[in-house]
């Protein structure tokens, strides 16, 4: 596309006459009356002018050039705001402002009136979001779907230390970003029966849903740094065919007459949680094949209107994130064999060659399964295709000579242990090209566990795609004083093309009157932080203090508890030892728990009440302080992480697929504690292992023990005394006053059956903080890691991420080389 790169679009006096129409024209107000939500969406329809005419130009240029197009299908898109990234994409960031301030609007205030589109979880909600503004950046043509959820992700209420869900509700005030498209929907069924017609021989199945609802497209415009492209993120709300029956409401039946509705309304009312164990609700077995089939059907017609079905994987590639849409293998053949009458073996060939699937978790539990009974009743002819796919699959291995029971049983789409129930893992494999996992060392466990018959079988597909973040957001946005300095230094070029231009800070790193510089940014990102904690929980906080930070979804994996018993370790620590010239420290936790989740629920009492205690204990004189920051969303994640001079990364060894905040924290220069972990194993190759702390078992390590069954650790917790100080401490209700008993179960959990070796790891945990105090004294020392971080974390953009799909498993080019602008 060819507009000069970096001239702003529209001047400050044409953009604030834009604002006032819109304020006029759109709310309905003036600048007496308008308040501070008006001029934010005034504002925003400023904003979405500019981006409405790059997209219409973007999707003509899309249809000219016959480019191959990419469908990214997400049950979950952890958007966040999207002003400051639009305006900055856009390059009105500036004009904005100065508009903005011309007319007396103070712009830090009313970007904070948007509301964070919380819809997804954490890390893999998030990864798509991240994609679809790299892919929108390169100029990969490509279209994310997922669902537009009523109510995104619970807001999470902290009443006496307990996490309680409060409804999100997103939506109250409008969303200026999306466009409601009534005229884009599409009908999918539920239930029902098939059957069979035609004459022997030449059969065809009839599915005949005796339940349809209706989707309908709502679409966001996806803009890419610089404007270089604009892609569109496609959601779906769900609505009854009908809604209302007119006749039982003349009867009498008021309630009756809208049941439909409100049934076929719940589709895409709220997300569910996605780490909660057994997700086995109906509704969300629902939830996955309506946005997969709608999709489906949008994405065929727009290749249909272009091209003839056998040229599907030469201009579609579909990405299936994680097993939610895994059903789109089987709603495809549907696709081809029932509505487009192509034949089976050729559907197959089609759907595998546009089909690939990225693997997020190794965890058993998360494993998508679902009943054959349930989808015998909701998806009858979806269970039909599956049990054919399964019949095909191991009809061409026993003709392969493949005969042994139970490796035919490994591969099977059919689980047969626990009730006959689908694998939906294994349907996304054997319907994908491609499979990929997230992170070196997770595709490696990938090959030797949950995929590991049918690696053996399919050695070609299974590849590794290390996740990304994208630097707009985690950098530019998020962190300017960082920005500003770097753009000082090494010239606005290291805006357009950072993944080489921040190896120039390395230099840098060298001269003392830089690190000083340096620290001053850290230190006033510090400085914002501490303003927030002290306005929402009354806590001061010194900023020359460490600030230690482990902000992520609350899981036993992710450890908190380890971090937790290092911070009674260091609390008795302290009150031992009131003379040493200990290095003052904060540790900052925020994080959810899924709502059904008790132990993780439990782990943020505990946080909360080591807060307390710790905050209340005057013998500290504030050496160590413990804050947990509520409601842990993409928008506090942006204050949060350009403020960390530590981040916590020691998720047991094996168990984290990638982690993406890890990456988000050393691009903003934190010094990293963790374990050799998903992409906490890349990051040490490329940062270097010296500028990190390294601790702990190894995946193997933990394997080893596992398999041994040594997961009491009773003899070693009585040869640690700092650790059963600790223990004794939360066990004994030293934290828990009001209720002296409420962590024993958990403190026994850690002593007799330590599946995340929490204890196992302590001492070396401990060791590891202790060369962080030491490293922590010598600010040159720690600054030139610092730094040195930031300028070694280019590899890890979500640009690069994009460029491996694209070049390995698309087979698209980007539009856009890296360095252009
Ligand atoms: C990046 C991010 C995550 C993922 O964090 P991990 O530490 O990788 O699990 C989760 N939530 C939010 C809001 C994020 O921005």
């Amino acid at each position: 596309m060819s507009q000069p790169a970096d001239q702003p679009s529209e001047g400050v006096e044409a953009f604030r006459a834009r604002i006032l129409d819109k304020l006029k024209y759109a709310t309905g107000k003036d600048i007496t009356s308008a308040c501070p939500h008006d001029w934010f969406e005034a504002t925003a329809l400023a904003a979405r002018d500019h981006i409405i005419d790059r997209w219409e130009d973007a999707a003509l240029q899309i249809d000219r050039s016959e480019e191959k197009r990419v469908y990214y299908l997400s049950l979950e898109f952890l958007i966040g705001r999207l002003l400051v990234d639009n305006l900055s994409n856009l390059g009105l960031l500036d004009t904005a402002r100065a508009a903005l301030h011309d007319l007396g609007v103070d712009f830090e205030e009313i970007r904070e009136l948007e509301p964070d589109a919380a819809l997804g979880n954490g890390g893999l909600g998030r990864l798509a979001a991240c994609f679809m503004e790299s892919m929108a950046t390169l100029g990969v043509a490509a279209h994310g779907y997922g669902i537009r959820y009523e109510h995104g992700l619970f807001r999470q209420v902290l009443i006496d230390g307990w996490q309680h869900e409060h409804t999100e509700t997103w939506l109250e005030f409008g969303n200026p970003w999306e466009f409601e498209r009534s005229e884009v929907s599409y009908t999918v069924g539920f239930g029902g029966s098939v059957m069979s017609t035609g004459d022997n021989g030449n059969s065809r199945q009839v599915w005949l849903p005796n339940d349809t609802v209706r989707a309908i497209a709502y679409d966001t415009p996806i803009i890419g740094w610089r404007r270089h492209s604009v892609n569109t993120l496609r959601l779906w709300r769900s609505r009854a065919e009908r809604y209302l029956q007119l006749e039982r409401f003349n009867a009498g039946d008021h309630l009756g007459a809208v049941a439909e509705a409100v049934k076929a309304d719940s589709i895409s009312r709220v997300l569910y949680p996605a780490d909660v164990t057994e997700a086995g609700q109906e509704l969300r077995l629902r939830q996955e094949y309506f946005f997969v089939s709608a999709s489906l059907q949008d994405l065929l017609g727009r290749h249909l209107s272009h091209y003839p079905l056998e040229r599907l994987p030469d201009m579609v590639a579909i990405q299936l994130n994680d097993t939610h849409p895994a059903i789109a293998v089987a709603e495809l053949m549907r696709l081809l064999v029932d509505e487009h009458d192509v034949e089976w073996a050729e559907a197959w060939r089609l759907t595998v060659a546009t089909l690939s699937y990225t693997n997020h978790t190794l965890l058993p539990e998360a494993l998508e399964s679902w009943p054959v009974s349930l989808m015998e009743r909701l998806l009858p002819r979806h269970m039909q295709i599956i049990y054919l796919i399964n019949a095909e699959h191991i009809d061409a291995l026993r003709a392969r000579d493949i005969h042994d029971f139970g490796l035919l049983r490994a591969v099977s789409l059919i689980e047969e242990d626990q009730g006959r129930r689908v694998r939906m893992g294994n349907l996304a494999f054997l319907g994908s090209h491609s499979i990929n996992g997230v992170s070196a060392l997770h595709t490696d466990l990938m090959r030797q566990t949950v995929f590991r018959e049918l690696h053996g079988l399919y050695p070609e597909r299974i590849n590794n795609k290390t996740n990304g973040v994208t630097f707009r957001r985690w950098l530019y946005q998020a962190n300017p004083a960082l920005t500003g300095l770097l753009v000082e230094r090494l010239g606005e070029s290291v805006l357009d093309a950072p993944e080489q231009r921040l190896r120039d800070l390395e230099a840098w790193a060298e001269k003392s009157g830089f690190r000083k510089q340096f620290m001053a940014m850290r230190q006033g990102n510090k400085a914002a932080l501490a303003r927030l904690v002290k306005e929402w929980l009354g806590i001061n906080l010194d900023t020359r203090a460490i600030f230690d930070v482990q902000v992520k979804r609350i899981h036993e994996y992710k450890r908190q508890l380890l971090n937790l018993l290092h911070c009674v370790a260091l609390y008795q620590a302290i009150r031992n030892d009131p003379t040493v010239d200990w290095v003052p420290r904060v540790k900052i936790f925020a994080g959810k728990a899924a709502a059904s989740y008790y132990q993780a629920k439990l782990i943020i009492k505990l946080a909360n009440d080591i807060a307390r205690t710790i905050n209340n204990d005057p013998t500290l004189r504030g050496q160590l302080k413990v804050v947990f920051l509520p409601n842990y969303n993409v928008s506090l994640a942006e204050i949060i992480i350009p403020a960390a001079d530590l981040s916590e990364q020691i998720s047991t060894a094996g168990m984290e697929a990638s982690g993406t905040s890890n990456m988000k924290f050393a691009l903003n220069a934190a010094l990293t504690i963790g374990t050799l972990d998903g992409a906490n194993v890349e990051m040490s190759e490329q940062i270097g292992r010296e500028h990190m702390f390294i601790f702990g078992m190894t995946a193997d390590e933990v394997n080893l023990r596992r398999h041994a069954g040594e997961l009491d650790m009773s003899g070693l917790i009585a040869g640690s005394e700092r650790l059963r100080e600790a223990l004794e401490a939360i066990r004994g209700g030293v934290f828990s006053p009001d209720e002296p008993h409420r962590y024993a179960a958990l403190i026994q959990g850690l002593q007799h059956q330590d599946t995340f070796m929490v204890c196992a790891d302590f001492d070396a945990y401990w060791a590891a903080q202790l060369q962080v105090e030491e490293y922590w004294r010598q600010p040159d020392r720690w600054w030139r890691s610092a730094i040195l971080n930031c300028a070694r974390a280019g590899w890890f953009s979500s640009d690069r991420t994009i460029r491996e799909y694209a070049a390995d498993i698309w087979k698209v080019s980007p539009s856009l080389p890296p360095e252009q602008g």
